[in-house]
């Protein structure tokens, strides 16, 4: 499975993480055939967000649709872990719902340098999905 970003999406979704901090972010990448066209935030509804993400669900189906609207597909997910190292966490696991969208988790610590991983879940498994970075030029 495989992810292209352009890099200044992955900017937006870094900008996202460092802004949020220390509460996990989360939101949801638009596109075709697994290239990224769109990302777009979504607020984290989670009762723990420190540690947990949930999307807030009339933002994520309001995201849903302008992808549709726009002949794109859920191509990815992403979410921060604060503090954390990009791993899925178990509820990560057990919670995801698209097979087909590249999970991109990004890590900070506490200076909020970033490490990066996105994740392939299916059914359970996971593994590790490529990422490609674009730029514009
Ligand atoms: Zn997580």
């Amino acid at each position: 499975m495989k992810l292209v970003l352009h890099d200044r999406d992955l900017e937006q979704i870094i900008e996202h993480a460092r802004q949020g901090y220390p509460y996990e972010v989360c939101g949801l990448i638009g596109g075709r055939d697994g290239v990224a066209e769109s990302v777009v935030p979504v607020p984290n509804a989670s009762r723990s967000p420190r540690v947990r993400f949930e999307m807030e669900r009339q933002a994520m189906v309001d995201a849903i649709i302008g992808f549709q609207r726009a002949g794109r597909e859920v191509v990815g997910i992403y979410h921060s872990h604060p503090e954390g190292k990009p791993e899925l966490s178990e509820t990560d696991v057990a919670q995801a719902t698209w097979p087909d969208a590249v999970n991109l988790v990004v890590g900070l610590d506490e200076q909020q340098q970033i490490d990066l991983k996105a994740w392939a879940i299916r059914r359970g498994e996971v593994e590790p999905a490529d990422l490609e970075i674009i730029s514009e030029e």
